[in-house]
C-alpha cells in the first residue's frame, strides 16, 4: 500500500514527532510500500503561516530517498492550497523541478479559513457547503496543475450542526459538476482516511461521492492518511481499499514525476 498524503515538520500544523526521518521509519515499520510527502503550500493563507523553503524540503526528501531506497519508495509531493486569486503563484510553484505529485486542496474560502471556523461563521450550514463547492469549482475551472483533488468534502468536518447537516442530495448536482470536470481534466481524487480519525463516520469523501465518481467514469484515486504524525500513517487503509473494491474500483494510483501508475487492489 502507498500513502500519498502526509505531512512532516515542514508543515506548521504537524506534531513535533513528525520529522521526515520518523515518518519514513514509521512507514517502513507499518509495511507500507511507498509514501509521498505532501507538505503544505498555502500561498496567501489568512493567518500567514509562511511557505516552506522548497530547496530545504526537496533536499531533506532526497536524503531519505538515498538512505532508504532499498526499503521503501519515497516520493516528493506538495499539498497545494487552491484559491481563485493565486493561480499564477500556484502555477509557478507547481512548475518547480522534481515534484512527483501535487494534491490540490481547499483550506480557505473567500479568504477565510475552514479550519478555525472563520469561514462558516454567520452562515447556515447549507450556505457554507454551497459556497465551499462554488469556490472549489472556480478553482478547478481555472487551475489545472495538480494531480489529485484533496479531501473534496472536507467542509463536512466543520459544520455547526455536525456532519449529519451535510445532505448529499442537496449538493449532488454541484458535486457531479465538479467530478465531471476533474475526469475531463484527466485528474484524480483522493480517498482521505483522516475523516474517521477526526471523528466523522466516514472517510473523505462520503461513500456516495465515491459511487458518483465511479458512475461518471472516474478511475484515478489516490490513497492518503493525511498523517501529521508518524503513528497516523496508513490509517485504516485496509478498510479504505475494501470500500473502493466494493464500489467497483480495481486500482488505486500512485504518482511519479507527475505520471499516474495504477496499482491493483488485491
Ligand atoms: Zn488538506
Ligand atoms: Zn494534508
Amino acid at each position: 500500500m502507498h500513502d500519498l498524503h502526509l505531512h512532516s515538520l515542514f508543515s506548521s500544523d504537524s506534531y513535533p514527532s513528525a520529522t521526515i526521518e520518523n515518518m519514513c521509519n514509521s512507514a517502513i515499520q507499518k509495511g507500507l510500500e511507498g509514501i509521498c510527502f505532501t507538505d503544505h503550500i498555502d500561498i496567501d493563507y489568512p493567518t500567514d503561516e509562511g511557505i516552506l523553503n522548497f530547496n530545504d524540503y526537496s533536499s531533506a526528501i532526497d536524503e531519505m530517498i538515498l538512505k532508504y531506497n532499498n526499503r521503501i519508495d519515497i516520493y516528493k509531493g506538495i499539498e497545494l492550497g487552491l484559491q481563485p486569486h493565486i493561480f499564477e503563484e500556484n502555477s509557478a510553484f507547481s512548475a518547480k523541478p522534481g515534484i512527483d505529485f501535487i494534491i490540490g486542496s481547499i483550506h480557505v474560502v473567500n479568504k477565510k479559513e475552514l479550519y478555525k471556523g472563520d469561514f462558516l461563521q454567520g452562515k447556515s450550514d447549507e450556505d457554507g457547503v454551497l459556497s465551499y463547492l462554488d469556490e472549489l469549482k472556480k478553482c478547478i475551472s481555472s487551475f489545472s496543475n495538480f494531480d489529485s483533488l484533496g479531501h473534496i468534502d472536507v467542509v463536512r468536518r466543520y459544520l455547526a450542526n455536525g456532519e449529519k447537516a451535510f445532505d448529499y442530495n442537496k449538493y449532488s448536482e454541484a458535486l457531479e459538476n465538479i467530478l465531471r470536470t476533474i475526469i475531463y481534466m484527466g485528474k484524480g481524487i483522493e480517498i482521505n482516511t483522516s475523516g474517521k480519525r477526526y471523528g466523522l463516520s466516514s472517510f473523505h469523501p462520503l461513500e456516495k461521492i465515491l459511487y458518483l465518481y465511479k458512475r461518471l467514469g472516474g478511475e484515478i484515486i489516490t490513497l492518503g492518511s493525511d498523517a501529521h504524525s508518524p503513528e497516523d500513517l496508513g490509517y485504516c487503509f485496509k478498510e479504505a481499499l475494501d470500500l473502493l473494491s466494493s464500489i467497483g474500483f480495481k486500482y488505486y494510483c500512485i504518482f511519479k514525476k507527475r505520471k499516474p501508475s495504477f496499482i491493483r487492489i488485491e
